[in-house]
């Protein structure tokens, strides 16, 4: 009995040994998931060093009919350019209003075809997202590079590794005011100007029609960073900005 029962212990001791050291490869792996700096292959760029006051102004999501006119004529107001991370699904629904964003001269990225999320999935159907919205970005008539985001800055093993592969650029951030929640405009205005930083990338969400603050706040924060010394340039003239 005594025998038993200390068996019994030791199992018990090595099978919680186990699932501590599962939970914590599972924690570590979401960690990494979700990380706005690290992946396990290829280049991600969040923002770049460099002692210029420059700033790249990117927007996720769309094309969609309640935003997009919108963002266009703020940016054309202030000669502003910046990069559109577009959804192939959107651009499918709404060519038009791509058509425009590529007219106006912007740069284009891809944010992958449905929005679902990109970790956990097969390397075929990575593929089928990517090259699906390449294909759709380039009916628009834009030629430059298209770099990648993808949906809700989530991403493990198969898509870095498609991406690396191909030699494209996971592009994520370091000011995003308006990822949680629904601030008001004066809020996403003061945020972003605050942290924003030589070399930084904004993420704004200013084209569904919930995102009227954004859409407020697009106009002040271009003129708070201007006033400040900043120039907007495109994600590719971020990157080529690179010590
Ligand atoms: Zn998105």
């Amino acid at each position: 009995m005594i025998l038993k029962s200390r068996r019994a212990r030791k199992w018990t001791i090595v099978v919680a040994s186990l699932l501590v050291v599962v939970l914590a490869g599972a924690y570590t792996l979401l960690q990494v998931a979700g990380s706005r700096t690290f992946q396990f292959f290829g280049t991600l760029v969040n923002r770049v060093e460099t002692s210029e006051k420059i700033v790249a102004l990117t927007f996720d999501d769309g094309p969609d009919p309640a935003g997009t006119s919108t963002i266009l004529d703020t940016l054309k107001s202030r000669q502003v350019p910046a990069t559109f991370f577009l959804i192939g699904r959107d651009i499918a629904a709404h060519p038009d209003l791509a058509r425009e964003i590529a007219a106006a001269g912007h740069e284009i990225g891809n944010h992958s075809f449905s929005h679902d999320r990109m970790i956990g999935v097969t390397p075929s159907w990575v593929a089928d997202e990517i090259e699906a919205t390449d294909a759709l970005i380039r009916t628009t008539g834009y030629t430059g590079d298209i770099h990648f985001r993808p949906p809700n800055g989530k991403k493990l093993f198969a898509l870095p590794r498609y991406l690396a592969a191909h030699n494209r650029v996971t592009i994520t951030w370091d000011v995003e005011p308006d990822s949680a929640g629904i601030p008001g405009a004066a809020t996403i205005e003061q945020d972003t100007i605050g942290q924003v930083r030589p070399g930084s990338i904004i993420l704004l969400h200013a084209m569904y029609p919930a995102r009227e603050q954004t859409r407020l706040a697009l106009g002040p924060v271009l003129d708070g960073l201007k006033q400040r010394g900043y120039r907007f340039v495109t994600v590719s003239q971020l990157l080529a900005a690179r010590r």
